[in-house]
């Protein structure tokens, strides 16, 4: 039988129709396109049935889904582990070209460069486009050539580079969704995927209060953040759209998403920090780790009630307010004495917005291991931070209901607990 000549566009962190930069340059292929979607068992393996990102991705796809059905076509969602997945659609297809958008993980990369190199031996050219990002990869370089490892020139240098241009180009392709291929695949049900729901759901995001971003940001109670971080995470928003409309709008909140470009370029540039301290000489600190203390912290009975309450919050939403994901990353570090691999691990298992580069890059920004980060001597003391940032404690009574009816005692005395983790990471800097 004579295969069909088609072009895939291959749909991984860009959850949407709308400015992809990827789908724009798909649909200009002279064969029909089809969209595809590929649940990597090699990821899905390690979640619980009920992940609630898993969730978002069945979601947001069933959206686009929809969308496509308007034009005839339809998305082909495939399971399996992502090499066996394209093996067999190389059997099935004559592909002519594949496109995507980058993705700067490390297992993504090594994934992607197998994949190219399966799709090269077949014949099937393979196009990869900038997407996730205003500026990828060495876009933003110091004079030298070297990768930025401070954040304010950095900054400087990126909105230098953005100002130049901007607003950056939009890549709008309505126009071309008749390029679709025509096809009606069966759309999985999320437990024709091996899931099942979660009570757990990624909220709409929310940019109403932008004006007043930087004067109600830090204040968990208020709850006025724009709860982009899962949208960017699966790219069901472009960033390009969000910061042209930000750039006049509010300069705190770009400079919120210039650091996840930040993070993203330190993952790139030194893929190390997964897993090392990004400053060496403190890997001689002499951690305590210890599973019970970690336990509390987990479940969020330390008895501080601002790291209580964040740690209940992340536990029944998937979600914590930043101000709050300092303190407790803070707490854990520095009061606990436990390594930040071990909070970030699980924020990991539990954040909808994980995502690899901040998470690991703000985990070690609070433990003082990281580039540009929080001197080692700065302790935050949860109630200072409470009295600032929760002075009526709505936040907490919120997350702790039996707030009122007595609470329990801090399991780790403060100032204690501070001398001592100054004194430890004192004693295992390497000069
Ligand atoms: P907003 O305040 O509305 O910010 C808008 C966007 O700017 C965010 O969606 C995010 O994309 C970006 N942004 C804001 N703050 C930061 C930051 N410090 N670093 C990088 N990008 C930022 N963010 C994640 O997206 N994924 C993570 O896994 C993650 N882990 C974190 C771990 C710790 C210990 C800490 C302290 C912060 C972490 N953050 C992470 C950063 C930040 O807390 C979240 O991006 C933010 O709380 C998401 O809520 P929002 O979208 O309403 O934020």
């Amino acid at each position: 039988m004579v295969k069909q000549e088609v072009s895939f566009f291959w749909f991984r962190r860009d959850l949407r129709l709308e400015d992809n930069v990827g789908l724009f340059q798909a649909l200009k292929s002279k064969y029909p396109v089809i969209p595809l979607f590929i649940f990597d068992d090699s990821i899905l393996d390690s979640l619980p049935k009920n992940d609630a990102r898993v969730g978002f991705i069945h979601e947001s796809l069933s959206k686009i889904n929809q969308q496509l059905q308007e034009t005839g076509s339809s998305v082909l969602v495939k399971k399996g582990k992502t090499i066996d997945v394209w093996q067999s659609l190389i059997q099935e297809f004559d592909a002519k070209e594949v496109f995507f958008n980058k993705d700067y993980e490390p297992y993504a990369i090594q994934r992607d460069t197998i994949i190219c190199e399966i799709l090269e031996a077949n014949n099937t050219i393979s196009y990869s486009f900038k997407d996730q990002v205003i500026f990828e990869e060495k876009e933003i370089i110091k004079a030298d050539g070297l990768p930025y490892t401070v954040y304010t020139p950095f900054k400087n240098k990126w909105l230098e580079k953005y100002k130049s241009m901007a607003p950056v180009p939009e890549y709008d392709a309505t126009d071309m969704f008749s390029n679709f291929h025509k096809n009606s695949f069966t759309f999985p049900t999320l437990e024709q995927i091996g899931f099942e729901e979660s009570p757990i759901k990624v909220k709409p995001h929310n940019l109403k209060f932008i004006a007043n971003y930087h004067d109600i940001r830090d204040f968990p109670a208020l709850d006025k953040t724009s709860y982009l971080s899962p949208h960017l995470r699966f790219g069901t928003v472009s960033v390009r759209k969000l910061v042209n409309w930000a750039f006049h709008k509010n300069d705190v909140f770009l400079s919120e998403l210039i650091w996840r470009e930040f993070f993203m370029q330190i993952l790139f540039s030194f893929p190390k920090v997964v897993t090392q301290n990004f400053k060496s000489a403190y890997d001689g600190i002499q951690w305590r780790n210890n599973d019970d203390d970690f336990k509390r912290w987990c479940s969020g009975t330390t008895g501080y009630p601002m790291v209580d309450a964040g740690m209940r919050q992340l536990n029944e939403t998937g979600y914590m307010h930043n101000r709050v994901r300092m303190v407790v990353a803070s707490f854990l570090c520095k009061h606990l004495l436990i390594q930040w691999q071990w909070g970030e691990a699980y924020f990991a298992q539990k954040l909808l917005d994980y995502e690899l580069s901040a998470n690991v890059g703000n985990w070690q920004w609070a433990a003082g291991t990281g580039c540009d980060a929080a001197p080692y001597f700065r302790v935050f003391n949860p109630e200072i931070q409470q009295k600032k940032f929760d002075e009526k404690g709505s936040y907490i009574r919120k997350w702790i209901p039996e707030f009122d009816l007595g609470y329990g005692k801090p399991m780790v005395e403060h100032a204690m607990a501070r001398d001592r983790a100054i004194a430890t990471y004192k004693a295992g800097i390497l000069k």
